[in-house]
């Protein structure tokens, strides 16, 4: 073979890209798959099985990992791994009410910007690599992203772990790259007090709702504005008739700071807070610090905007960015990270979601140069 175009450039002059990227997208958002609905996830995983070896010239394998569906291909030990989630925030029945529609150059459908484009993107950048780059390349789609991967956070690590790059196919925001993610914390706290009838003996109760009342209050002044560490009581739940004192309050907190100092900071307010009762307990029965501070690699980066450049891909630039991602684990362990490389739109979890179809083409044509790149130069340094 003398073809000496880059896949880049391949993908960039291939007249039936568009229309074989968005049969593929229309196929995963019409399969709903709501983090929470194992069942549904599992369809969605067949159906991006599918499309993956309509796109690859290897089969790609549909794992069950902790009773949750993941979806892997390619080398054992990838020089480049590109990651993503194929669970959506949107529960089943979306559809109905958005379902998947092509307006112009806008995309629609639940979970099309965060990330089923991405997911696409990625698979048309490999497939456009020539094959002995491509077999040091490996993906690993999760579904459980948009609850903390809680169980695919060690299949992700192990099949990052001697990779030299980790592209991360999340949306981009407002077209930039993600160049740091805070890290994320989150807690259930039950506070725990004794029901009584509020009628004839409210002294005996101990009432668990105003213990949360002063948790909370208190919370919302645990973040720094200086460390910009935020600390938001985002769930409440207490009691059970008019006419009870409550003994029982559970709520939910989400807290997200730059540095893991910070994170510990908030870990140790949330669990050491004292309640003015004293028989009343305090305890924290799910989450605590999550997802480590993620900064990019700088030299991804710095090689992300040079490529993109040349082929007149246009990304204004890069940002640091709130929420995290699975990149915020693979950057912990310390292999070159880079964010924000899947759709070009805007909406993530919200009603007005989009994803743009030229950014699809754009964004494929990037991710295959940048991975190529990485493939043949090797080690970052
Ligand atoms: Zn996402």
């Amino acid at each position: 073979m003398d073809d000496v175009t880059s896949p880049a450039e391949r993908l960039l002059g291939d007249p039936q890209l568009t229309d074989r990227m968005l049969s593929s997208l229309q196929a995963l958002v019409q399969t709903e798959s709501p983090s929470s609905d194992v069942q549904a996830c599992t369809r969605c995983a067949h159906v991006l099985v599918e499309q993956m070896n309509a796109w690859l010239p290897t089969p790609a394998e549909l794992l069950t990992h902790r009773g949750r569906p993941a979806v892997r291909w390619g080398a054992a030990q990838p020089r480049v791994l590109l990651i993503g989630h194929f669970d959506t925030v949107w529960p089943e029945g979306t559809l109905e009410r958005l379902p998947w529609q092509v307006d112009g150059d806008r995309l629609r459908g639940p979970g099309v910007f965060d990330m089923k484009a991405g997911i696409v993107q990625g698979l048309a950048a490999v497939a456009a690599m020539d094959p002995g780059d491509a077999a040091h390349v490996g993906m690993l789609f999760t579904s459980d992203e948009e609850i903390g991967s809680g169980t695919s956070r060690d299949l992700i690590e192990s099949v990052a772990r001697h990779a030299h790059a980790v592209y991360v196919l999340e949306p981009s925001v407002e077209g930039e790259l993600k160049s740091s993610r805070k890290g994320t914390s989150w807690y259930e706290v039950l506070i725990t007090g004794r029901a009584a009838h509020a009628g004839l003996e409210p002294e005996k109760g101990i009432n668990a709702l105003t213990e949360a009342a002063r948790f909370i209050t208190a919370a919302t002044g645990w973040g720094d504005a200086q460390e910009a560490t935020t600390v938001t009581p985002t769930t409440a739940r207490a009691g059970v008739t008019d006419n009870t004192v409550p003994d029982r309050a559970i709520i939910g907190v989400d807290a997200r700071a730059w540095s893991f100092a910070e994170q510990q900071r908030v870990d140790d307010l949330v669990r050491g807070w004292a309640l003015e009762h004293p028989q009343a307990q305090l305890s924290v029965i799910a989450g605590g610090i999550n997802r480590p501070a993620m900064a990019a690699s700088t030299e991804l980066l710095e090689r992300a905007l040079a490529i993109a450049a040349t082929h007149q891909v246009t990304v204004p630039g890069h940002r640091a960015v709130g929420g995290g991602s699975d990149g915020n684990f693979t950057a912990a362990l310390g292999i070159p990270t880079l964010d924000g490389l899947g759709a070009v739109g805007d909406g993530a979890h919200a009603e007005h979601e989009w994803a743009s179809v030229e950014g699809m083409r754009e964004r494929a044509a990037l991710v295959a140069a940048l991975t190529e790149d990485v493939v043949r130069k090797g080690h970052l340094v």
